[in-house]
């Protein structure tokens, strides 16, 4: 996997998004400036969503001239946006090494979520999962992170930062591309950028950051950030997990529940949430809602039932209604809130585990009409010709 992806701009000036406050204001003071300054470029830059620096009144004109010489404020690239029937948009966005990720919204009626991708593609390979069959891998910068944040924003318009409660965009799921706690220390600090109220100011109560069960990340990730967590269960034997959620047989289950068990800050107001897929005559009997029951015991739970997106090529079909809902009725019975989840923007492959960069698919399809011309030129050399 690489991990040290080039970080050139497009200009050679830096982008100053993504940086942390320490880093902003190492910026500052090598150009000789004072510490205040870089309060007030934070402000402008994550409060105001401001990318000129020639906007930025509040800053001495000769100041905002050198910035704007050594600096930028900047967006990854927009290869695509596409917005769904049922109003989910997604962004497909290039960063300068010409990777591609995936950024979701979706909306409700006075609020909204952003899932946002911790990585190019996912090194892991969860058999349900799109993402999972992409080759190429690598992790996204903090600035690659936030900046899927901005560009959302920017597509409603939701600058300056509303006050909390009237934000059109007002959660965050990291339930995009990756595997968010396999780039701890990016993803982290690109949260901690996005949390602080001095910018885009977005609680940790409405973060919720999912994990395939990556054990020995979960505490740390409580701690020093203390966003909800969701855990990808998905099966509730060690046998069928290896199979469907392979980083299982590194950290199986029982390792899984007692991390869970034991998450900072989780209680019977903040649940940890259980993502479950369904994959009809796989892990939705009765039989394994009743041991999922057994599972999470004693842990401040809820359920999110996934029913299962396909894409072209998947190994798996969606449960029946039925099954669902005899599944969803003894989670109910057994105390714990567990709705099937509708799937959103499938019409434009935005829906959990489709996310795939387009780059990925139009190489698979060049390399399928590569074999296609080759196929045909060999057909024509064997044919006598008229
Ligand atoms: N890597 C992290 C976060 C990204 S996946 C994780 O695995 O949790 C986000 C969620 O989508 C996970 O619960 C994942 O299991 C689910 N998912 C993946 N592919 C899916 C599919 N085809 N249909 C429904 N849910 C899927
Ligand atoms: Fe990776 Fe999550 Fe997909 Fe599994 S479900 S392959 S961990 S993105």
């Amino acid at each position: 996997m690489e991990t040290n992806p080039t970080r050139e701009s497009a200009t050679d000036r830096k982008n100053l998004v993504g940086l942390s406050r320490a880093e902003l204001a190492a910026e500052v003071a090598d150009i000789g400036e004072k510490p205040f300054r870089a309060k007030q470029l934070w402000h402008w830059i994550y409060h105001q969503g401001e990318t000129d620096f020639a906007k930025m009144t509040t800053l001495a004109k000769s100041l905002r001239d050198r910035l704007a010489e050594i600096f930028e404020v900047s967006r990854p690239a927009l290869s695509r946006e596409q917005t769904s029937d049922d109003r989910t948009r997604k962004w497909l966005l290039k960063f300068n090494d010409g990777n591609e990720a995936e950024t979701v919204y979706i909306p409700e009626d006075d609020r909204g979520a952003v899932c946002m991708s911790s990585q190019v593609g996912c090194t892991l390979t969860c058999t349900f999962c799109h993402t999972g069959t992409q080759k190429l891998v690598r992790n996204l910068t903090s600035q690659e992170i936030v900046g899927q944040f901005m560009v959302a924003r920017d597509s409603y318009g939701e600058w300056p930062t509303p006050k909390d409660g009237g934000r059109l965009i007002s959660n965050i799921v990291m339930m995009g591309m990756g595997e968010p706690l396999f780039n701890y220390d990016e993803v982290a600090k690109a949260l901690k950028i996005i949390m602080d109220g001095e910018g885009i100011a977005l609680s940790k109560r409405r973060i919720t950051l999912s994990t395939s069960g990556v054990v020995p990340m979960m505490a740390k990730c409580g701690d020093e950030l203390g966003v909800n967590l969701a855990v990808s269960l998905h099966a509730v034997t060690d046998e069928l997990r290896d199979v469907i959620v392979p980083i299982n047989k590194k950290y199986p289950l029982a390792d899984l529940i007692r991390a869970c068990r034991d998450y900072p800050g989780a209680n019977n107001a903040r649940r940890i949430t259980f993502e479950y897929v369904m994959l009809k005559d796989v892990n939705d009997s009765e039989a394994d809602a009743r041991q999922l029951l057994r599972l999470v015991k004693g842990i401040p739970a809820k359920f999110n039932l996934i029913p299962f997106n396909p894409w072209p090529g998947a190994p798996y079909e969606c449960s029946t209604r039925a099954a669902m809902d005899k599944f969803t009725r003894i989670l109910n019975d057994g105390g714990y809130s567990a709705p099937i989840r509708t799937p959103r923007g499938r019409d434009i492959m935005a829906a959990c585990g489709q996310l795939k960069s387009a780059s990925e698919r139009d190489l698979a399809k060049a390399k399928a009409d590569a074999r296609i011309r080759r196929m045909a030129a060999r057909l024509d050399e064997a044919l006598p010709h008229a």
